[in-house]
């Protein structure tokens, strides 16, 4: 394997296609060690150009990240001019103009109460800010004993040890046992494999329920939080809740006095339709984290919401949240994150993901409902999971060994379609699950593209399977 030429100044060229890439693919760590990866040249709006001059329309917008596509040399400008100003001081001593203005506009626009706002670089970060800032919240309200936190299986918080331990996803954490013991888990609403016979009459009673004798048999006062997606991401393919779901367990929760977590990593920014997914629920959370799409990929950012009410406590209590980290308000991040929501605000980005997520959902429905080996598709506004099945009627999963879903993206990638996925069914909650959520700039034509070629490559895939 070559030594990385940069080490010798990188000079040594090679012609790979249309475009001349200057060092030999070998020395990143990548996650999937058994391929090489395409080199990604350059994106424009929702698609993505590699080194062969290759185009892919960018159907996931990365990881559910690049909500303002790519390119967009309006929110460029605006981090570049910043970064002439300053590109970083430091979080515990100073403050900076975008970072006060970033968390004075979310604060306003977020639900009732939530009105302080903390800046890190990733969800996991901002996940295991929250479950930080719950845990001493009841220290130093004299109830050190509230130390677990329940969180919800299937679910996704995080790869970082606390936010992993937060995470019903179990293949995750094959190699990484014993994880922290003070996470309990509860079973999350799925619609698709919920068992019940009426989920909309009958879940949010039923998760409900769940939820009372996890905390009754775990003890209520020991229990310091609640964390939820409101919409649940990669785990359960874009699940939504059963109406009056979160109802239901913010009144279970404020009854025994737990904290309630929203995390909108995946689903918040917009991607609903609204700018905050626990707004479509009735859910208000008295901690609330974003992630990915809050600064469509032009920064690392995460954003931690809590309440005013609980940083006064605390103000009077030790004086301050006790976390920090080198990045923590960087105004190289939180410029990102402001001219990413100007562009939301100046091209009503937010109505614009509405109404094409109405059309996206229903042509997703319309379209690959009836396809063999589609199980369940779902979703709300530009968010949405399709999960593949070998037997319909009885929701069996394929065997992992076929690794449907790996090969199945390969085909797509060749046709120029780029989606993620998940391969959780080695959990045995689900089968091989598709996740779409495009940049919200995506247009109801371009939303008709990619359902169709999608649909193509579907079919065309188990055709040559059979
Ligand atoms: N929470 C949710 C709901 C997520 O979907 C993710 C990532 O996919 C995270 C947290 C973790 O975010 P990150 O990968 O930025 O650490």
């Amino acid at each position: 394997r070559p030594r990385s030429p940069a080490l010798r100044g990188g000079r040594r060229m090679r012609d790979d296609g249309r475009q001349t890439v200057r060092y030999p693919q070998g020395n990143v760590l990548l996650r999937n060690l058994a391929r090489d990866f395409p080199v990604i040249t350059h994106g424009q709006g929702i698609h993505l150009f590699d080194a062969r001059g290759k185009r892919y329309l960018d159907a996931s917008a990365g990881a559910l990240v690049a909500s303002v596509g790519h390119g967009n040399r309006e929110v460029v400008d605006r981090i570049h001019e910043q970064l002439l100003r300053v590109a970083y001081v430091n979080g515990t001593h100073f403050t900076t103009e975008v970072t006060e203005a970033l968390a004075s506009r979310l604060c306003a626009l977020a639900p009732p109460g939530l009105d302080r706002a903390a800046f890190l670089g990733s969800g996991s970060e901002a996940v295991e800010a929250a479950v930080k800032f719950a845990r001493q919240l009841w220290v130093e309200r004299g109830q050190p004993q509230r130390t677990k936190v329940i969180a919800r299986v299937p679910g996704y918080h995080g790869n970082t040890l606390y936010a992993l331990s937060l995470s019903g996803r179990p293949h995750y954490k094959t190699f990484f046992g014993p994880l922290l013991s003070e996470v309990i888990t509860t079973p999350a609403p799925y619609p698709y494999r919920s068992g019940l016979e009426d989920y909309a009459r009958d879940g949010a009673e039923h998760y409900a329920r769940l939820l009372e004798e996890t905390l009754r048999r775990e003890g209520p006062d020991t229990i310091a939080a609640f964390i939820a997606e409101p919409v649940i991401g990669s785990s359960a393919g874009a699940s939504p809740p059963p109406p009056g779901y979160f109802e239901r367990v913010s009144a279970l929760c404020r009854e025994y006095g737990i904290l309630t977590i929203a995390d909108e990593v995946m689903c918040g920014c917009g991607r609903t339709g609204r700018f905050f997914a626990s707004e479509l629920f009735d859910f208000q959370p008295d901690l609330l984290v974003l992630g990915k799409g809050i600064s469509g990929g032009y920064a690392p950012l995460s954003a931690l919401l809590v309440k005013q009410a609980h940083v006064e406590e605390m103000r009077q209590g030790s004086g301050g949240f006790m976390h920090a980290q080198t990045y923590l308000q960087a105004p190289a991040m939180t410029a990102a994150g402001l001219a990413v929501l100007d562009y939301f605000e100046r091209y009503d980005l937010v109505s614009h993901a509405a109404s094409v997520g109405a059309h996206f959902q229903r042509k997703l429905r319309e379209v690959l409902s009836p396809l063999p080996f589609v199980g369940s598709v779902q979703g709300v506004g530009l968010l949405a999971g399709v999960e593949l099945v070998e037997d319909t009627p009885s929701r069996r999963p394929f065997p992992r060994a076929r690794k449907v879903v790996e090969r199945l993206l390969a085909k797509l990638l060749e046709r120029g379609l780029v989606l993620w996925s998940n391969t959780g069914h080695a959990d045995g909650v689900h089968g091989d699950l598709l996740m779409l959520g495009p940049p919200l700039i995506i247009t109801e034509a371009e939303v008709d593209e990619l359902v169709d070629t999608l649909s193509r490559g579907i079919r065309q895939f188990f055709q040559e399977e059979s």
